[in-house]
């Protein structure tokens, strides 16, 4: 541009010129500037990439990849874990019969998550054991339904059969289960419409319902809902959970806020957590009658 401005002084070149060259140097200059953005987004993902593509030809390999269903009980014994050596969960040790329906109560930081997620197997580096049947291992088939579900960009029948090749009256089950109906009939094209990008069309409660109606469709015979039906209203969230409170074959673990007698008296039993223990367990009665920590936070919220 400099030099074009001399050329112009010197009448080697007209005005007109110079705007040419000032708008095509744009032209080269934004792209470029562009170009180099592009590279290190590019190396930025490079790796993610690659883990992705090392995964799935894991998976691919082992073709029946099928975690095995826990058949009789899942128990944690003297387990204790840290985040960053500071101590969330301290000797717990809990029993859980498959198809009975635990609750997990506790104030607010007290572990209750944390303890889903371990069971879960998003960490490993616990100490003490978790055992499934009887076998030294805590990789089983189960599904963790938490408060951000996540939803692919794709339609609500994607998201709920994950591509697997389901029949149209199994979806539909699920969907009326997980009090889903009501929205999808109130949507145009109905299971087929797109969630957008996660979900952002829907609210908390109804991503939740998706999440749930997954779960059932593939079915999960060991549920970890932490504070699952938390964005739901009430009329649904208890519909909800007395549903799957009635699914024979299933166990459940709910970790839950609300304390309240009609809920808290369907589970078959309450652990009670405190700063990383579990402090008490046992069924509502029991737990009311012994008028200590339960006792005390049922009073608080109701
Ligand atoms: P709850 O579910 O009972 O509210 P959490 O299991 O979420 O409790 O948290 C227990 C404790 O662990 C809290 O003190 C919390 O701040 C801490 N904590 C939770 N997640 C993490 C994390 N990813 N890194 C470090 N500390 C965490």
């Amino acid at each position: 541009m400099t030099l074009s401005g001399v050329f112009a002084v010197r009448g080697l070149i007209t005005i007109g010129s110079i705007i040419a060259v000032t708008q095509l140097t744009g032209q080269a200059i934004s792209p470029a500037f562009q170009l180099s953005a592009k590279i290190s987004q590019y190396k930025a993902v490079k790796p993610v990439c690659n883990q992705i593509i090392e995964v799935s030809s894991v998976v691919s390999a082992e073709e029946d990849l099928q975690l095995p269903a826990m058949s009789q009980s899942l128990s944690l014994s003297d387990v204790s874990f840290s985040y960053n050596d500071t101590p969330v969960l301290k000797h717990i040790t809990a029993n859980f019969i498959k198809g009975k329906k635990y609750a997990v109560v506790g104030k607010s930081g007290s572990g209750k998550s944390t303890l889903l997620k371990v069971i879960a197997g998003f960490y490993d580096d616990y100490s003490g054991s978790i055992t499934v049947d009887g076998k030294d291992t805590s990789i089983c088939d189960l599904t963790l339904i938490s408060q951000d579900t996540f939803l692919f960009d794709d339609t609500i029948r994607n998201n709920i059969t994950l591509f697997g090749d389901y029949s149209e009256a199994d979806i539909m089950s699920v969907v009326r289960l997980s009090g889903l109906e009501d929205v999808i009939e109130g949507l145009e094209a109905g299971l087929d419409t797109q969630v957008e990008e996660n979900g952002s069309r829907f609210s908390g409660g109804e991503k939740q319902r998706i999440a749930i109606a997954r779960a059932l469709l593939h079915k999960k015979t060991l549920m970890l809902f932490d504070e699952a039906t938390s964005s739901l209203d009430n009329e649904n969230a208890n519909k909800i959970e007395a549903t799957i409170k009635g699914l024979t074959d299933i166990t459940c673990i709910f970790v839950t806020h609300k304390l309240q007698g009609h809920a808290l008296r369907g589970y078959d039993g309450i652990f009670v957590m405190d700063n990383g223990e579990i402090a008490e367990n046992g069924k509502y009665q029991e737990l009311i009658e012994k008028n200590g920590l339960f006792h005390n936070l049922y009073s608080a919220g109701k």
